[in-house]
């Protein structure tokens, strides 16, 4: 990325440290307090890969406070401020309008752009004429776009990976007499991902139904790699109120299937999915998306065994 050192006096001069520092003539590297990196994730998958491999080197702050919902972010002033002064901004373009905003205007000295590897992917709402989704998913959604891609690629631990090896290399970068530790983390991190990725497959390998109802239609990649079918009662924005129309369509469809349990999410109202669950004479259960660290004592992994674990029970897996 930009090795480019000509930003660090602007940055420095806002901070009350600024102008000792400036003085010793730091890199973009060094920071004004304890020498750690200083990172922005946009929210918290990235936060998790990034304090994964940068460990105690790095000081890794999410944009998305915790227990959040991202896809409205909005940045203050200072924490748009903030992203100028960041060693490294970890993000996913078009996904948080404010966030690339920020960085455009800011333009901090280092990105990761997520989806430069996640390979993301086009997700059409299944069971739903195209032109409907375009026209009743969206009319609600106040500004932000996604754009025709999805962007939950986290939820798939071998596109978390990818993403992590980008990272890895961006604080090698950076931070190059340290990049022999940021490797073996990214490694460790990489290892642990992909037996969290072979845990779901043998978890998901023979389940009764393999279709999926979702309230918040975030599991797209999730259900590609696992073999399993979802279908969103609301979009991929999940603040999208579904039309009356589309709540009659995933009636019949979970008739049809012989579904017993839908999913409803942590950070939005399970209400629609519940209201639905008990008209039908089905169970509805929590599945949680991770844009958001919902448990204080948990982590990426921690949250993705309790969501296989609801989809063992949910899907009658054996
Ligand atoms: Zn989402």
């Amino acid at each position: 990325m930009n090795m480019s050192r000509s930003r660090v006096p602007a940055a420095l001069a806002v901070s009350a440290l600024g102008a000792a520092l400036a003085l010793t003539g730091c890199s973009s590297s060094d920071t004004p307090d304890d020498g750690r990196l200083q990172v922005l994730a946009s929210f918290y998958p990235l936060q998790f890969i990034t304090q994964e491999i940068g460990g105690d080197l790095v000081d890794v702050s999410s944009l998305t406070p915790s227990g959040a919902e991202p896809h409205d972010l909005e940045l203050s002033p200072a924490a748009a401020r903030g992203v100028g002064e960041a060693d490294l901004v970890v993000y996913l373009s078009d996904f948080q309008p404010a966030v690339d905003d920020a960085i455009a205007q800011r333009e901090p000295a280092h990105v990761v752009d997520a989806a430069d590897s996640a390979d993301l992917e086009a997700h059409e709402l299944q069971g739903e004429e195209g032109d409907e989704h375009e026209g009743e998913e969206h009319s609600a959604d106040d500004g932000h776009d996604h754009g025709a891609l999805d962007p939950h690629f986290w939820l798939d631990p071998e596109r978390l990976a990818a993403v992590s090896a980008d990272v890895v290399a961006e604080l090698s970068a950076i931070d190059p007499d340290n990049a022999d530790t940021y490797a073996q983390r990214g490694e460790e991190l990489a290892a642990s991902l992909t037996e969290l990725d072979t845990t779901f497959t043998e978890g998901l390998a023979q389940c009764d139904s393999q279709l999926l109802v979702t309230s918040h239609e975030a599991f797209g990649y999730l259900a590609e790699r696992y073999g399993l079918e979802q279908v969103g009662i609301s979009g991929i924005d999940p603040e999208a109120e579904p039309s009356p129309a589309r709540l009659k369509e995933v009636s019949s469809i979970i008739k049809d299937r012989g579904v017993t349990t839908i999913y409803f999410e942590t950070l939005v109202s399970p209400k629609v999915t519940e209201t639905l669950a008990s008209d039908l004479g089905i169970t509805s259960a929590v599945l949680d998306p991770i844009e958001s660290l919902s448990d204080p004592d948990g982590d990426y992994r921690s949250v993705m065994l309790t969501n296989l674990e609801a989809l063992q029970a949910g899907l009658g897996c054996a």
